[in-house]
């Protein structure tokens, strides 16, 4: 028999290792900015198309490449980054495997132009899975451009694992904005479908958060700077009052190096300790530098886990650097944008794929609550004796100051789940009573009912949101004035690519593209008018929460996103037809337990509890 045994072709090897490096689109954009990072590039300019999927294009005016470096870049284990293995001991790079570009060209059609400075002439090399279809000299400016496009064309299974749009491109805004913090001192551009979502001039930490997340973070900014010999930790934290429900913008840079650190973040979270309103986080940006001998960054190159030889000194520093800047808040002047020293590292930094960080117990709560069945008895059963009061839902709306809330408007009346009675056949309704204007109280057949209102109402609202986005057919309500809301751009992206959705839950607008600007023409005809424009943006924080943390789908977080923000508060006063409709509502719902995030809405304190608190 002859022998079995063979090397696999290069095209196979390079597909198969190309699943480790390339993921998604945001790997793609990844690898290539750090290249041009570790090429000595000031400007570097972003372009995607279709979320990454068919284009991510980054060309930068670095060191460029030779004709020969240009073809050697894209074979396996081809790297000018190393060439000892004590090298790998003192890594400033980010690359170091020489395996990015030999992937990429392994699962898409990659065009690549180069030219360094001192040549006249450039090289143009086009390669499709692996195979050089060619290579001649070009003009091009110096530095290098690698186009990427119509990821895992020859590999469908993944191009059909790809997610959605909006999925994507947040990964992608992930990978750009760690790239952009890490190095404030670069010139940094990125274009979507043409459209331009950021322009970052260089400039020091503070103008680079500010120019990512928005004009309203200049005034939440602390710096931060401690150091002990070899360690430094300095950067910016947020104010614990501008703390936010969302967890996501959180950095630890090491060296350059985006890194996911627990224990690190930890010792931020304790120095907050005591001063963060319940479930909120608080933004920081802290750039660890450290000698790279006492860090090992040689782990898979998807991970952003890194080993500190010193685990607790390092802890102890970003503590006490934490510590300081938050005891010095009350005292301390404004920060001086202009004057503000660049924290800029020698080092660059290394993103990786987000996880989505959900607790094993989050994750848990939310699919035992999908997974509920619906209750088995209807709300009627419920109470001792038939209780609908007539006129509740057809009474005047302008005795409901909630009615554009609590009401249904008559197109989506839910289904009572039993025949109402004739309306003379009903007798008044049980007690019902709001107890310290959070909760609604009343009496069942098996005990006391408690309601938490405001969960009770998100419940109801996001029903009714999903059947809306479900059904396409809003009822819009036109403004009278157009109201204009400047969007911070990775919002205004994402809003772009979410429209359809947005709007068949009833907003109408339109986007001024130059100005990153939402033009609010319409909205949901049931939203109470003290809502203005700035309900968008909460939704698409929301929105972005509920997809990344919970893991709802689209329609899903947006239903989600808008019930939680324009549910009746804690605090809000009702009176006894609101609470009534209140109850009904939602025990119309198929999963009246819980908010679509899990929180309890109802709790039944039973007879025999209730005599056992007697004795
Ligand atoms: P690595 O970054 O691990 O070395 P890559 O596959 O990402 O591996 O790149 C291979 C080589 O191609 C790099 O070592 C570098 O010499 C060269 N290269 C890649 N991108 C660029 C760029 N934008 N400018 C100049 N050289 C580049
Ligand atoms: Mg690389």
């Amino acid at each position: 028999m002859s022998d079995i045994i063979r090397l696999l072709p290069d095209s196979i090897a390079n597909q198969i290792a190309a699943g480790e490096v390339v993921q998604r689109p945001a790997s793609v954009v990844k690898e290539l900015l750090e290249n041009a990072v570790d090429a000595g590039a000031t400007q570097l300019t972003l372009l995607v198309k279709d979320a990454g999927k068919t284009l991510v294009q980054v060309v930068d005016n670095g060191s460029g490449m030779s004709e020969t470096d240009a073809r050697m870049s894209l074979e396996r284990h081809a790297t000018s980054k190393i060439s000892r293995s004590d090298d790998l001991f003192a890594l400033r790079t980010f690359g170091f495997r020489g395996e990015a570009l030999a992937s990429i060209a392994a699962v898409a059609q990659v065009e690549l132009r180069t030219r360094r400075p001192e040549d006249a002439i450039g090289t143009r090399l086009q390669i499709e899975g692996s195979e050089v279809l060619a290579q001649e000299p070009v003009a091009t400016p110096a530095g290098t451009s690698v186009a990427v496009k119509n990821l895992f064309f020859n590999v469908p299974a993944r191009r059909n694992f790809l997610k959605s749009n909006p999925v994507e491109l947040r990964h992608i805004l992930d990978e750009f904005n760690r790239v952009a913090l890490a190095n404030p001192q670069l010139a940094l551009h990125l274009q979507q479908n043409g459209t331009e979502v950021y322009n970052l001039k260089p400039g020091n930490l503070a103008q680079r958060i500010v120019g990512i997340f928005g004009k309203n973070y200049k005034e939440m900014l602390l710096p931060c700077q401690e150091e002990v010999s070899g360690l430094r930790v300095q950067g910016y934290v947020g104010k614990p009052e501008a703390a936010r429900k969302l967890r996501g913008e959180q950095f630890f840079f090491a060296n350059g190096r985006y890194i996911r650190h627990s224990y690190l973040h930890h010792a931020v979270m304790t120095a907050y300790e005591n001063l963060l309103a319940e479930d909120t986080f608080p933004f920081y940006v802290l750039l660890i530098e450290i000698d790279p001998a006492r860090i090992d960054v040689n782990v898979h190159p998807t991970k952003t886990e890194v080993k500190f030889d010193d685990e607790r000194t390092v802890y102890a520093v970003v503590s006490a650097a934490v510590r300081r800047a938050l005891g010095a808040h009350h005292l301390a002047p404004r920060i001086d944008f202009e004057l503000d020293t660049n924290f800029a590292l020698p080092g660059h930094l290394q993103p990786e794929t987000p996880d989505q960080t959900v607790s094993p117990a989050e994750y848990e709560t939310f699919q035992r609550y999908f997974q509920r069945k619906p209750p088995t008895e209807g709300w009627e059963q419920l109470y001792p004796e038939p209780r609908r009061q007539p006129g509740l839902f057809g009474g005047p709306p302008a005795e409901l100051r909630l009615d554009s809330l609590v009401n249904t408007p008559a197109d989506e009346t839910p289904e009572p789940s039993a025949e109402p009675m004739p309306p003379e056949a009903l007798p008044g309704p049980p007690g019902v009573f709001q107890v310290r204007r959070q909760y609604v109280a009343s009496q069942i057949k098996s005990g006391l009912l408690l309601l938490d209102q405001q969960a009770a109402h998100e419940r109801i609202l996001y029903e009714r949101y999903l059947h809306r986005l479900g059904s396409g057919e809003p009822v819009v309500q036109q403004e009278l004035f157009p109201e204009r809301l400047a969007l911070r751009p990775a919002d205004f992206a994402l809003l772009q690519e979410i429209k359809p959705e947005v709007e068949a839950l009833g907003f109408a607008f339109e986007l001024d593209v130059p100005q990153h600007t939402l033009v609010l023409t319409g909205r949901p005809a049931d939203l109470p008018t003290s809502f203005n424009a700035s309900v968008v943006e909460t939704l698409l924080e929301q929105f972005k929460e509920n997809r990344d943390h919970l893991k709802l789908n689209h329609h899903e977080s947006l239903a989600a996103a808008l019930a939680k923000r324009t549910a009746i508060r804690a605090g809000t006063a009702l009176s006894a037809p609101e609470m009534q409709a209140l109850i009904d509502q939602l025990f119309a719902c198929p999963h009246p337990h819980h908010t679509p995030d899990g929180r309890k809405t109802l709790t039944i304190i039973n007879w025999d509890t209730l005599e056992s608190l007697f004795g």
